[in-house]
């Protein structure tokens, strides 16, 4: 018995958030280093079934109340797995609800504001409704739809920009161009809305590093967003970047010129008041984070620490972050077992760079 929809994936930032499924898998779904959806078919979902998932998260949040301190609906009405989702969702006291999937803004804007208004009536405790949307989608809108769409309750919008760099966004097959970046940020930020706009250091490869890191900082320099989120490049084997890289037309950088390009990107946010984030469990340094332009010594201050290092300790650091043992460089600590790790992922793989690399796939 299914009680509501959940889709794969959601923000870090929305841990603590309830998801509700408006839309199922991506109306794109062909960025090259993309394999969240991969062999899925997009579908819209109709008003009713939303508004059903919604009426039984309610129901569900009803029935635990009355038995305080489980997890279970004891009469069986609602299956196990769901209503975990519900009470834990209750234990963040219901503050906030994320739309999947990749794109609510591809919906009509009279039926997303229907299901604003729905949620927040039967939710009156959220505080943030956020969303994954593209950016030609949020770009489509008019000014009056999106300040319609902001005033039902929508509060952030996570865009994917990924690159500002149109020979990179087309190497990626991310369907949008420069231009329909800053367009659909500039809009949001007109509308209201809080916005996330996520960057990839190493996107554009080895070729692009240079071009990658100052042209993604002059889009984001133009839209001045709420938030500039790091995201790790991971090439899988089931996607086309993948593909790009075993026919030698992508080379990715290595850690260090991930971070050197991620350095030079922080150097060319200039003019604008956004918080970077380095909230993502694949980004090597996690320290990396804070308010522009206040905060961008201690940021550039953490990579170039880890730049500093000695290779040893770095490689170190790099091995020990992977594995999930170091989040900031203070934690380093010479441990013997990340020591024979390092040792043996370099016999195993021939390189440490390629035995990260396969860390990182079996981690995602
Ligand atoms: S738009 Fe987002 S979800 Fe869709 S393929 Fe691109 S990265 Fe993946």
């Amino acid at each position: 018995m299914e009680c509501f929809e959940m889709g794969p994936i959601r923000p870090p930032s929305e841990a603590g958030s309830i998801l509700l499924r408006l839309t199922r898998n991506c109306p794109w779904n062909r960025c090259a280093f993309c394999h969240s959806y991969k062999g899925q078919k997009f579908s819209m979902r109709t008003i009713g079934e939303i508004k059903s998932d919604i009426d039984n998260i309610a129901r569900t949040a009803d029935e635990l109340r009355k038995a305080p301190g489980t997890d279970v609906v004891t009469n069986g009405s609602v299956p196990p797995e769901y209503s975990a989702q519900v009470a834990f969702w209750m234990r963040f006291g219901m503050k906030s609800i994320f739309l999947q999937d990749a794109d609510s803004m591809s919906m009509q804007t009279a039926d997303l504001v229907e299901v604003l208004n729905y949620a927040r009536e039967k939710f009156p405790s959220v505080k943030r409704i956020t969303t994954y949307s593209r950016a030609k989608s949020v770009s489509r809108k008019g000014p009056e739809e999106l300040a319609e769409i902001r005033a039902a309750g929508l509060d952030r919008i996570h865009i994917g920009m990924e690159s500002g760099s149109d020979r990179v966004l087309e190497l990626i097959s991310k369907g949008a161009t420069r231009k329909d970046m800053v367009d659909a940020g500039r809009k949001a930020i007109a509308a209201g809305f809080e916005l996330s706009e996520y960057f990839m250091p190493g996107i554009g490869g080895a070729g692009m590093s240079e071009e990658n890191a100052r042209e993604s900082a002059a889009v984001l320099n133009e839209v001045n967003p709420t938030f500039i989120r790091i995201r790790s490049v991971v090439p899988l084997p089931d996607t086309p970047l993948f593909e790009l890289m075993t026919a030698g037309k992508w080379t990715p950088l290595s850690e260090e010129g991930r971070v050197s390009e991620l350095r030079l990107f922080i150097e060319s946010l200039e003019g604008i008041t956004s918080t970077v984030a380095s909230d993502h469990i694949m980004n090597l340094l996690e320290e990396v984070g804070g308010k522009l332009p206040e905060d961008r010594e201690k940021m550039t201050g953490v990579i170039d620490r880890f730049l500093a290092m000695e290779i040893d300790d770095r490689e170190s650091f790099i091995v020990g972050r992977r594995l999930g043992r170091y989040r900031n460089l203070s934690d380093l600590d010479g441990a013997a077992d990340i020591e024979d790790v390092k040792v043996r992922l370099k016999q195993a793989c021939g390189s440490l760079e390629e035995g990260i690399m396969q860390l990182l796939r079996n981690y995602i």
